[in-house]
């Protein structure tokens, strides 16, 4: 594992004012600004594509680099506008290549992004707030007070920043100015599954995720991106109107007297709502699944009747099952199941027709897994862990 302090060597301030960051903005707020510093009405549309582009398409950290925008304009937008992204604090490489970076944001307050490089695709799991207001036990991120939601571009700005740190822009590729092609991307999934609960920061996330799947930006498509809830029931129904994206819940119990004590929002929605809300979510099929997350707890929630329970539950609702080894933090009141339980528990899943991925810790030396601050959304069958250093 390494770690290094970085300090963002652009500067944010002329004379001693802060210029506002474009990077992140949607079109509508960008068309706001342009006007702002004069661009006539007629003329906005064709500037915002054309700043798009370049900050979307290809991470451009400079107006000088916008080589077909007017030399005058550009040095009012520099003027007036920066292309910042969130400040990094430090970024940690664990051993199996994840990545952490701590960010730091303007009014000072923190949060986390993680990138997970896989064989067949990369993973990058961001924030939505800082802290969270909920308390599920077995969650770190649930131990910290909610500070703040996040703007939605500060949610763009963690892609865009891991785009910069990952060289993942095609300028990164020589002779390449239309764009990296798609196979070639380092990013491919978008998972919000880092700090805070998604669905009670609902139009700042709906909004950053309209932009990241914006097709002629950073084009990361609604199949791509994963929204993962505890289970904010009324907004499900919302969620698949307004953006789409594919869906996972943090189900982790089979009966409403555990999971009001590990999910504590259960009280307020029990899990037979959640699951009525699931069974309407828009558009699902067998190519469309909802993915339920069950964090694997000794002795909890381990049992094989729990298993069965499991199956049994969900068993009309086009689903995943993700079984996640609980990732230990300081002071946590949990352990992880022991590996040949979890073993076991997948083989009732799998029995039942479910691919049974149990998602792999990653980078646990640098607490990056689920809910050490984080969580990895790397899946691998059961079987391939087999003689693998359990959780
Ligand atoms: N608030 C949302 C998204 C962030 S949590 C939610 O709860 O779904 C992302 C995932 O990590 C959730 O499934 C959560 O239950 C899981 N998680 C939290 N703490 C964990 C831990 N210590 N070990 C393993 N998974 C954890
Ligand atoms: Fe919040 Fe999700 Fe952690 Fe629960 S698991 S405390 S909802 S971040």
């Amino acid at each position: 594992m390494t770690t290094t302090a970085l300090v963002d060597p652009r500067t944010a301030t002329v004379e001693g004012a802060t210029r506002e960051s474009l990077a992140g903005l949607g079109r509508e707020a960008l068309g706001e600004r342009l006007a702002s510093i004069g661009v006539p009405e007629r003329q906005l549309r064709m500037r915002v594509s054309q700043l798009w582009g370049w900050i979307y398409v290809r991470g451009a950290t400079s107006f000088d680099h916008m080589t077909d925008v007017a030399k005058d304009l550009r040095q009012t937008l520099a003027a007036r506008f920066s292309l910042d992204r969130p400040e990094i604090v430090s970024e940690q490489v664990s051993v199996d290549g994840t990545r952490k970076w701590l960010l730091r944001l303007a009014d000072g307050k923190d949060v986390e992004t993680v990138y997970i490089p896989e064989e067949d695709r990369g993973t990058l799991c961001i924030s939505s707030q800082v802290g969270c207001t909920l308390n599920c036990t077995f969650c770190h991120t649930g131990t910290q007070r909610l500070v703040r939601n996040l703007t939605a571009r500060e949610i763009v700005g963690q892609i865009m920043l891991a785009r910069d740190r990952i060289g993942d822009w095609p300028g990164a590729v020589p002779d390449d100015p239309a764009g990296l092609p798609s196979g070639a991307r380092k990013i491919t999934n978008v998972v919000l599954m880092g700090m805070g609960e998604p669905l009670y920061n609902f139009d700042n996330v709906r909004d950053a995720c309209a932009i990241a799947a914006d097709g002629a930006g950073l084009s990361i498509s609604k199949r791509r991106i994963t929204l993962s809830t505890s289970g904010i029931v009324p907004e499900i129904p919302r969620w698949g109107d307004e953006a789409g994206t594919m869906l996972a819940i943090s189900l982790h119990a089979v009966r409403d007297t555990l999971r009001d004590e590990l999910v504590p929002i259960n009280k307020k929605w029990p899990i037979r709502a959640l699951l009525d809300a699931c069974r309407a979510y828009p558009g699902l099929s067998n190519a469309k699944r909802i993915t339920f997350e069950y964090v694997m707890l000794k002795g909890v929630n381990d049992s094989i009747a729990d298993a069965k329970a499991l199956v049994k539950l969900l068993a009309k609702i086009p689903a995943k099952i993700n079984l996640i080894p609980f990732n230990p933090w300081p002071g946590a009141p949990y352990e992880c199941s022991d590996w040949e339980q979890i073993e076991k528990f997948a083989e009732v899943v799998n029995r039942a027709g479910y691919a049974s991925p149990v998602r792999s810790p990653r980078g646990r030396d640098i607490m990056a897994a689920c809910g050490q601050l984080k969580s990895a959304s790397l899946k691998q069958r059961a079987s391939e862990r087999l003689g693998g250093a359990p959780a």
